[in-house]
């Protein structure tokens, strides 16, 4: 049976239905409280929270097994999503997670409520969707009467806005399925279209998305993640920003016979990605990698110069500079490989009040800065002069 599903069009449809159907003093006020998906945020983390209070038969809400096998439904559904965005990253730093919240309801437990002008939408409680789950086959949809126009292709940030209703059915078969449908309740739109053929009409991928989620396949890709972190921003919901860029170093250190006797220079590249939560804390990584063996004056005995180190990154940001530091190196390339050289630290510092770069944020989305780090004990001494550029697509 095809899980090809329709997300708007049919609003008039249904509202020629509910005016039918409705009492009169079912007619309630817009709803004053918030409505819509909510959005946290945890470090890298943004999880998009979605209630839906299903309407579901009785014979399925008074059995307690029908009932438990509906909610069952829950799980499945982000076990999907979440099993398909883990493996990606929004803007070069974020994780998205889909934390639906499923409860299932009686014909009771609705009423409708204007929406717009012109549609009426059925309601529980502020922040919950309302779906009603038909038996009989008929293709799922989510009316969007706030976004009416946007088709096939198109998302939609109302769900992130206003509480949604909809038809769900027997044609959800699959944890694809529901996980499709919750794909319109996060404001993602369809990967397929209906074209006429044959005095009706077929569903046809749109370019470059066949066999995704949102069309008839499986695929959670970079794209859907994407449309889902832009969904987010677009609704007006304040998301971490993600800055990536590189810095290159060119480090000398001499350390006098008595504490080793060592002269060594080498130029390093080093890839920063820094995470700035709203409140200007800056988290990432630093992975820094040397350009060509280090010249020093002393071998490195048996083990192998280290060649790449990893480094956490703290700090703050402002509107006009990103501040932060490298900590002391979490891993080194190759394995077995060691610092001989300690090279590393006139990056990371060597001094214990710490290192800190400064960079000027030099236009929207671009901060550039060129700075030297020194830290001198009489004759040892660690320097390095370093070159910074990095840049945020959604600043
Ligand atoms: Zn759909």
């Amino acid at each position: 049976m095809t899980a090809r599903v329709l997300r708007a069009g049919a609003a008039t449809l249904l509202f020629a239905f509910a005016a039918l159907s409705i009492q009169p003093d079912a007619l309630g006020s817009h709803a004053a409280a918030a409505e819509g998906n909510t959005v946290t945020v945890d470090g890298r983390d943004v999880t998009v929270h979605v209630r839906v209070d299903v309407n579901v038969a009785d014979e399925v809400l008074q059995s307690e097994i029908g009932r438990t096998a509906f909610l069952g439904w829950q799980d499945k559904i982000n076990d999907y999503w979440n099993q398909g965005l883990r493996q990606l990253q929004y803007d070069g730093c974020l994780t998205l997670h889909v934390d639906v919240q499923m409860a299932v309801i009686s014909v009771d437990d609705w009423k409708y409520r204007s929406a717009t002008e012109d549609y009426l939408k059925m309601t529980t409680q502020p922040g919950h969707h309302v779906i009603s789950f038909d038996l009989n086959p008929s293709r799922p949809v989510v009316f969007d009467p706030y976004q009416p126009d946007a088709g096939p292709g198109m998302d939609f940030t109302s769900p992130f806005k206003y509480d949604l209703d909809g038809n769900w059915s027997d044609e959800l078969e699959t944890a694809r399925d529901f996980a499709h449908e919750t794909g319109h309740l996060m404001g993602l739109g369809d990967d397929y279209q209906d074209v006429p053929a044959d005095g009706g009409t077929r569903s046809e991928s749109l370019p470059g998305r066949e066999g995704t989620l949102m069309d008839s396949g499986d695929a959670i890709d970079q794209n859907i993640a994407d449309r889902l972190g832009d969904t987010i921003r677009k609704a007006g919901i304040k998301l971490p920003t993600c800055w990536t860029g590189t810095m290159t170093s060119s480090a000398n250190e001499t350390v006098t016979a008595d504490n080793v006797g060592l002269v060594c220079s080498g130029t390093w590249t080093t890839a920063l990605s820094l995470t700035i939560a709203g409140d200007g804390t800056v988290t990432g990584t630093a992975v820094a990698t040397v350009d060509g063996p280090p010249a020093c004056q002393r071998g490195h005995g048996a083990n192998p110069q280290m060649e790449v180190f990893r480094a956490p990154v703290t700090g703050s940001a402002t509107d006009t500079e990103l501040r932060f530091r490298l900590g002391t190196p979490s891993s080194y390339e190759p394995a077995g490989s060691a610092d001989f050289t300690a090279l590393t630290a006139t990056i990371y510092g060597a001094d214990p009040s710490g290192a800190t770069f400064t960079v000027p944020i030099t236009s929207p989305g671009h901060a550039q800065g060129e700075q030297s780090l020194r830290f001198v004990v009489g004759a040892n001494s660690f320097t390095s002069d370093n070159t910074l550029d990095l840049t945020c697509k959604h600043c």
